[in-house]
């Protein structure tokens, strides 16, 4: 069945005292969030261990932001999908815009760290989206196609139920500006439509789509009213823990 679902993604923010804080207030308050809503925080890989135990007993799953294209070995820096397991993490997101534009992230790896985080039981919230440009040009839909056939199209039907998509358009991240309602009902119907290509209705229908993109408590209640948008991926409003709690009150 489909799930709500509201992740945070602290990205490189927040010191291990400070991240750790921030997941007391976010696990104690999360009591109030209906049970049908799952919670998902996203931490640096250096207080994940620390944020993990300051969740212990809550609803709030725990995420990494990235994963490694390798198993284990010579590859300086990088943390590996049964590193992020063994502290905990349920899930990883992957393939963020900020990763794509400033690490070079490729669809093409994208499908190795997938396998990869699936293989070691993590679930991944995938990132798709388009840049201001290519919505001006109306190459939207295009573009939100193509990135989820290049990874999503190489795994089973099987697979899918643990991948949940986040539409994310890139010109709505950090800056304040929200896709309508609108806009994003109809791009997040258009990618169930993409995986329905692929997969059949049934593992469309049962795939949750995140909207990512300045999302915050005003906005998230008529976003979440959408039939095709199951939830948020939200950045700047998850380090308040009351914005986080109450976006994810807004179903
Ligand atoms: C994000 O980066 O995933 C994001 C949605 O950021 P923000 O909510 O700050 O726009």
């Amino acid at each position: 069945m489909r799930r709500k679902i509201v992740a945070g993604n602290w990205k490189m923010n927040t010191t291990k005292v400070d991240g750790v804080e921030l997941a007391k207030q976010v696990a104690e308050a999360s009591a109030e969030v209906p049970a049908e809503v799952g919670l998902v925080v996203a931490p640096p890989f250096t207080h994940l261990c620390a944020v993990g135990k300051a969740l212990a007993g809550s609803k709030v799953e725990l995420s990494a932001q990235n994963c490694a294209d390798h198993t284990s070995g010579a590859y300086t820096g990088e943390v590996s999908v049964d590193m992020i397991k063994a502290v905990g993490c349920g899930w990883t997101i992957l393939g963020h815009s900020e990763r794509r534009e400033y690490y070079g992230e490729t669809d093409e790896k994208l499908v190795e760290k997938t396998k990869l985080a699936l293989a070691a039981g993590l679930g991944v919230i995938l990132c798709v989206g388009e840049k201001l440009e290519q919505r001006e040009a109306g190459k939207h839909f295009d573009v939100c196609a193509e990135q989820v056939k290049n990874v999503l199209y190489h795994f089973s039907a099987e697979d899918m139920k643990n991948i949940v998509i986040a539409y994310e358009p890139v010109w709505a991240i950090g800056t304040g500006k929200t896709a309508t309602s609108e806009q994003a009902q109809e791009i997040h119907a258009f990618i169930r439509n993409v995986v329905a290509e692929k997969f059949g209705a049934e593992v469309a229908e049962d795939m949750s789509i995140l909207y990512g993109g300045s999302c915050k408590p005003s906005n998230a209640k008529e976003l979440f009213a959408q039939k095709d948008i199951d939830g948020g991926l939200i950045g700047g409003a998850a380090l308040k823990a009351s914005d986080f709690i109450e976006i994810a009150k807004s179903f």
